[in-house]
């Protein structure tokens, strides 16, 4: 069954009636009809069954069946501070972040990364938030990750949590699973990961020497250059993987 993100107010009653967007999706590109069975999540762990009633207007409306409690988070928040790289490059990191369990995404601007989006910021902002949403709905996420507007790498260093890596192919010491093992305390049960990954060009030495000033960890992700939006996803798997999330 298909599943499909809701706002929680929208399900309070044994009835709902979906906004346009939802429904137009519903009618127009699914074709579902009236008896068809979705799944309807309300980003904060509940799955609500839900059958098709009214398709004939542009809200459509639907009776609730049943609820249930949706698949848990994992219990490690990594929170991936991206650099903002092209367009449909950065998409990738939010669609494969997401199936993978990315807690919340920063899009960053950093010295060498983007800084002339070809769109408005409106309009991609929600894209972006729209890709999040329909990756979190294709994986069977019932909590939708957090998408937070863009800003400074020197913001993001102050007001970041938890355990705060920067990956740095200029690193030769730490690794990636080091600093993890060393940070993360076997008793703790909700570790926060914070994860800063550099545009293309890499970030600046400035923007290096200022992280670490600010105490935080730079990171190997090994001896080959990856691309930002390989770093971006493959640190989040491995530390989720380190973690004991990704099937480990
Ligand atoms: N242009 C730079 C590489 C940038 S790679 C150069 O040629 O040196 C883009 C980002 O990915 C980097 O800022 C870093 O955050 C991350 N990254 C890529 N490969 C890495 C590695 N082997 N170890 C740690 N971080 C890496």
């Amino acid at each position: 069954m298909d599943r499909f993100f809701v706002s929680p107010d929208a399900l309070q009653g044994d009835a709902a009636e979906l906004d346009r967007e939802l429904s137009h999706r519903l009618r127009h590109v699914l074709r579902l009809r009236r008896g068809d069975r979705i799944i309807l999540v309300d980003g904060r762990g509940g799955e609500y069954e839900a059958e098709l009633e009214d398709v004939s207007s542009p809200t459509v409306r639907v009776t609730i069946l049943s609820r249930r409690a949706g698949l848990p988070e994992p219990q490690a928040r990594v929170v991936l501070y991206q650099s903002i790289i092209k367009g449909d490059r950065f998409d990738w990191v939010l669609e494969k972040g997401t199936e993978i369990g990315v807690a919340k995404f920063v899009p960053l601007v950093s010295h060498r990364g983007v800084v002339r989006p070809r769109t408005g910021r409106v309009e991609r902002r929600e894209r972006w938030r729209r890709i999040v949403t329909e990756a979190a709905e294709q994986c069977g996420r019932s909590h939708l990750p957090e998408l937070v507007p863009a800003m400074s790498l020197s913001d993001a260093l102050e007001s970041a949590e938890g355990l705060r890596l920067l990956p740095w192919e200029g690193e030769r010491q730490t690794t990636l699973r080091q600093a993890l093992r060393q940070a993360v305390g076997k008793g703790k049960k909700t570790p926060v990961i914070s994860i800063f990954v550099g545009p293309e060009g890499g970030f600046a030495r400035q923007e290096v020497d200022r992280a670490v000033d600010l105490g935080v960890l730079t990171v190997s992700l090994g001896p080959r250059i990856l691309r930002s939006e390989t770093a971006g996803v493959v640190a989040a798997a491995a530390a989720l993987y380190e973690l004991g999330e990704l099937g480990a």
